[in-house]
């Protein structure tokens, strides 16, 4: 029986990891792919501290990290059930089933894709999720942002005052994001919003060159030259393996208090997965600490040694 089991091998899993096994407990990391999110990414230049590294880079040092203490790593396995108790279990899809006093949910989230041709291809070469990761890249130069919601909107408005022009695409007739960031937006001089607008295409050479849409009024193909296409239709926590277990939000993120605590004692939650806002690696590695700290607290007063 391990004292604190973590679900998740990203950022916040590994902090939560690090933490628990420096409190001399037993601790073990279920990931189904350590790394999680970092592991795609290209530049960062935001992990204060480190002016600049890689994502694989990042993910090294988080390995060699954990691996200073005596954590159980157990990477490329999935969870696929929770099932609280006075012990808790956690269900592998290899068939196994582990024990844990607590368990640290940081399973973490993936943003939502147009897939159409071309994102895959200038995934990092122009096509972005993250205006606070990637918006900097673009200064000065032309942008789409695809989505009118409210973190659409959030994005178009940030990036205006960095890029020199920002397109935003809407496929509804109308934009969902909240009356107030609308009348902001529209203040901006150097956004345009085109609405009815279903995206075809990225385009490019090397780099992205431009997007192609349908105008779905006219069923007009149309193109838009930028250098810059920000993908704003929705960020996907993965819980879908957490539902009727613990409590998660509509917009099925696992809900978390101050302390990381989920509707379960004993289970926590870190990182991308739960409804604490912003999502970043400094973020989700605070939060890890912050959940296996609570864990250990939550040991030393309910359970028996
Ligand atoms: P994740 O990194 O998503 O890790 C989740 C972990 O859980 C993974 O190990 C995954 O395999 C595992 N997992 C999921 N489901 C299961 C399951 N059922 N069973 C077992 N394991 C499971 N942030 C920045 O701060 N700066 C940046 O520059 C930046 N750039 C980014 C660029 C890209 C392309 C992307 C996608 C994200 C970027 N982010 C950036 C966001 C950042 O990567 C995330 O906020 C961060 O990784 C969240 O950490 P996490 O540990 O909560 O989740």
């Amino acid at each position: 029986t391990f004292d604190v089991l973590v679900v998740g091998g990203g950022p916040a899993g590994a902090a939560a990891a690090i933490y628990a096994a420096r409190k001399g407990i037993r601790t073990g990391i279920v990931a189904e792919r350590f790394g999680g999110q970092v592991m795609d990414t290209l530049a960062i230049e935001n992990f204060i501290s480190v002016k600049e590294t890689e994502g694989p880079k990042l993910v090294m040092a988080l390995e060699e990290h954990v691996k200073q203490y005596e954590v159980d790593v157990m990477n490329l396995q999935r969870a696929v059930k929770l099932v609280p108790g006075d012990v808790h279990e956690v269900q592998l899809e290899n068939g196994a089933a582990l024990k844990a006093r607590t368990v640290i949910l940081a399973t973490g989230a993936r943003w939502r894709e147009m897939n159409v041709p071309g994102e895959k291809e200038f995934r990092g070469k122009g096509v972005a999720y993250c205006p606070h990761c990637d918006g900097p890249l673009f200064k000065g130069k032309r942008v789409a942002v695809v989505g009118g919601g409210n973190s659409g909107v959030e994005a178009a408005i940030d990036l205006a005052g960095v890029v020199a022009h920002v397109t935003v695409l809407e496929f509804a007739d109308s934009l969902k994001a909240d009356a107030v960031l609308q009348k902001k937006l529209a203040s901006l001089p150097n956004v345009e919003v085109i609405k009815n607008a279903q995206t075809l295409e990225v385009t490019g050479t090397d780099k992205v060159n431009g997007l192609v849409y349908k105008d779905r009024a006219s069923g007009e193909e149309k193109r838009v030259e930028l250098e810059g296409i920000f993908v704003q239709i929705g960020l996907l926590p993965n819980t879908d393996f957490l539902k009727g277990a613990v409590e998660l939000s509509r917009f099925g993120e696992i809900i978390v208090d101050a302390k990381g605590q989920t509707s379960v004692p004993g289970v926590f939650g870190a990182g991308d997965c739960t409804t604490v806002p912003y999502k970043q690696i400094i973020i989700a590695m605070g939060e890890g600490a912050k959940a296996s700290l609570s864990a250990f607290d939550h040991l030393i007063r309910v359970s028996a040694p």
